[in-house]
Formats: structure tokens, sequence, C-alpha cells
């Protein structure tokens, strides 16, 4: 079977790495989190105080996004230091879905993603793996849940973390995040037109894996 591209779209919090990560082990593909590289851009927005869009802009040339492998997980790093560490927070979260509206940023990581799947055998995750970064891959997965359900699971890991995090301000975060992904100008969420939608509100963890390894099995 020669190798195939998979991109995985959908809201923040439906499980998307989860699932792109099991389906690139399932695969033996190589697994990119664009998100982490959003957020990598964040942190360092943070960092450095930037906020005005051109002093970002400025400091693209300054920023190296890359990943390596720790103990089999993938890390991201942020010219060199894996920060991994630092960029699961609502504030990195925040920062990572204002600074992607930018359509310079997008340009930068874009570029970098088409890269990676130039050689196939990928599953990418993000906003706009189906619509901009890889328009022909051949198999697009477009990921959704209620955003209650969603609201949940994020209020679950952060009390994982040993957060005491509000429900309603966790719910309040998800739909903001949801408008900013859906309304920006540059390269808006959206649905690809050939994407398969999986919505797994009502979804265990193991049917919908089912459900995505016999989409992909289709290309065996
Ligand atoms: O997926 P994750 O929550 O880690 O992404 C963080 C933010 O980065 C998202 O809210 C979204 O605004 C942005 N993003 C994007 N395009 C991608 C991946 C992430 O705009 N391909």
């Amino acid at each position: 079977m020669s190798k195939i591209i998979v991109a995985i779209d959908g809201y923040s919090s439906c499980g998307k790495s989860t699932i792109a990560k099991a389906l690139a082990k399932y695969a033996g593909y190589t697994y990119v989190d664009t998100g982490a590289m959003y957020r990598a851009i964040a942190l360092f927005t943070l960092r450095n105080g930037l906020t005005d869009e051109a002093a970002i802009i400025a400091a693209l040339p300054q920023i190296e996004v890359g990943f390596v492998l720790v103990d089999g997980a993938q890390h991201v790093t942020l010219n060199g230091e894996d920060v991994e560490g630092h960029i699961r927070t609502l504030e990195v979260g925040n920062r990572a879905s204002q600074i992607s509206a930018i359509k310079e940023v997008r340009a930068f990581l874009v570029a970098q993603q088409q890269k990676m799947g130039e050689a196939k055998g990928i599953v990418m995750d993000g906003r706009d793996i189906g619509t901009v970064v890889f328009p022909k891959a051949e198999l697009k997965l477009f990921l959704t849940a209620s955003p209650e359900v969603r609201a949940q699971r994020r209020y679950d890991e952060l009390v994982e973390k040993g957060e005491k995090p509000d429900f309603a301000a966790v719910l309040a975060d998800v739909n903001d995040r949801d408008y900013r992904d859906t309304h920006r100008a540059e390269s808006p969420l959206r649905q690809a037109e050939d994407a398969i939608v999986v919505d797994n509100s009502n979804m265990t963890r193991e049917e919908q894996m089912q459900v995505i390894y016999d989409y992909f099995d289709r290309f065996k």
C-alpha cells in the first residue's frame, strides 16, 4: 500500500490529538500536532511581551518551531527548547487562537507543515489541514462534538492536573475559541467538502477509533 496523507480537523477539545496519535500508531505514520506549533509561537509572544501584530510578524524570523521524540512521545520545541510542559494551559491556548488569526503567522507555519508531508505517511491534525495545508489529502476527517461534551472533557483534564476550574468559564472558553476559529478572515475552521464528519459526542474512544481505522483501511 502506498502511503497517504491523513488530514484531521475539528473544534478544540474534541479529542483530535488522541485520535490522530492512535491512527498514526496504527498506520505506522508520523504524527504532527499543528496546534502545538501555534501554541509554541504563542508562548514566544507571551514570554517576550509581544502583543501587537507588527511586532509578532517582525519576530517570526527569530522563531524556530520543531519536534523531538521523548520516550516515544512527540514534544514541541521552541528555538531548540522542549516547551511541551509549558504550552497546554488556557492562557497559551487563548493566545494561540489570537495569533493564529495573523496571516503571516499562518503562512510561516503552513510552509513548514507542507514540507513535513512531502514524503506522505503522515497524520496531521489542526484546523486547516484538509482545506489549506493539504487540500489533496487522500483521507480527510472532520471531528466534532457538542460544546458541552467538549467543555466537560476539558474540565476533567484540568481537574486531573490539580486545577480547580469553573465549568461555566470552561464552557464559555470553548464557545469563544470556536467563534474565533470559525470567524477569522484567514483560513477559518471549516469542513472540507470531501471530509468525513465524525461526531464523537456519544461515542466511546474504542467505537470512534474503530470507525476511523475502517476508513483508513480502505486505502490498504
Ligand atoms: O489544537 P489546539 O487547541 O492545540 O490549537 C490551539 C489554537 O491554535 C487553536 O485554538 C487554533 O486557533 C489554532 N490552530 C490553528 N490552525 C491549526 C492548529 C491550531 O489556527 N492548524
